[in-house]
């Protein structure tokens, strides 16, 4: 069995498709992230949750949509993170990457708001991360030298470990040293598509010889399919292929793969294994 720990499902309108082909896959349970197209419906995916047994829920206020973080979408937000099928808060964090997105003092605010729901809720988070490095030039002359994992790491420290609660880092795509601050903190690495890329060398290595008690595969559908589908649209049932991929890898058997992360993520949300 694997488990999609981050997709999108709110867009598809063949839904019970989308389901039935995760199942014939071995994809049983999905991670559906609750950011909607803004927080105006960010309880679409806790909605599903709530229909479909094998959903789980996020909710949360993506950085693209900080300046949103208005007092009663974080009301909003903590009423969310309450239901007790809405198993963690996200995906937040910086994405200093898109030229139209809030400023970062807008995002870096959204983000500690945001940390603080989760907080008081006892719920781990899904983190966003992108920087500015791959961005065209307007946008990287808009936010560098800010960089979005120094900013993200400093935050996560002051605002998130004294919790004590662990997070995950949503399609990693990092680099070594961002790898080990973030294994640090407590927080796993899930692995999307674009772990299949050729031009993906470093996540690739990262993959590899992460500690297998912090790794998780998702799709991030309908975004990031893997090869061999890329240019398709991306479902949950695709998981399967990045599992496939990460086990090469690792010079494993995707059975371990499936076996090592369920058995992680069901660390991760204990009350998960329970439903
Ligand atoms: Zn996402």
């Amino acid at each position: 069995m694997l488990i999609d720990s981050h997709c999108h499902l709110d867009d598809y309108e063949n839904l019970s498709e989308i389901l039935a082909n995760a199942h014939a896959s071995g994809v049983d349970k999905l991670l559906a992230i609750g950011i909607g197209s803004g927080p105006a419906d960010m309880h679409v995916a806790l909605d599903l949750a709530n229909q479909h047994p094998e959903i789980f829920a996020t909710a949360g206020i993506h950085p693209q949509e900080a300046h949103q973080a208005t007092p009663e979408n974080l009301a909003k937000l903590e009423k969310l993170a309450a239901d007790p099928r809405c198993i963690a808060i996200g995906e937040i964090g910086l994405d200093y990457y898109h030229l139209d997105n809030p400023d970062i003092p807008t995002q870096q605010a959204a983000f500690i708001a945001q940390l603080k729901v989760a907080a008081a809720a006892q719920k781990p988070i899904t983190i966003h991360c992108r920087t500015s490095e791959l961005a065209i030039p307007a946008a990287k002359a808009r936010y560098e030298p800010a960089d979005a994992w120094t900013d993200l790491l400093r935050l996560i420290a002051e605002h998130w470990t004294p919790t004590g609660l662990p997070g995950i880092m949503h399609c990693f795509s990092g680099n070594e040293a961002q790898a080990s601050a973030s294994l640090a903190a407590g927080f796993y690495l899930s692995f999307a598509g674009n772990l299949t890329y050729p031009k993906s060398t470093t996540i690739q290595a990262i993959a590899a010889s992460a500690p297998a008690d912090r790794i998780l595969v998702e799709t991030d559908a309908p975004f990031l399919t893997p090869i061999p589908l890329r240019g398709q649209q991306n479902q949950p049932a695709n998981t399967a292929l990045t599992a496939k991929f990460l086990a090469e890898l690792r010079g494993t058997t995707p059975e371990a793969i499936a076996h090592q992360t369920t058995s992680n993520f069901y660390t991760l949300f204990p009350t998960a294994s329970a439903a």
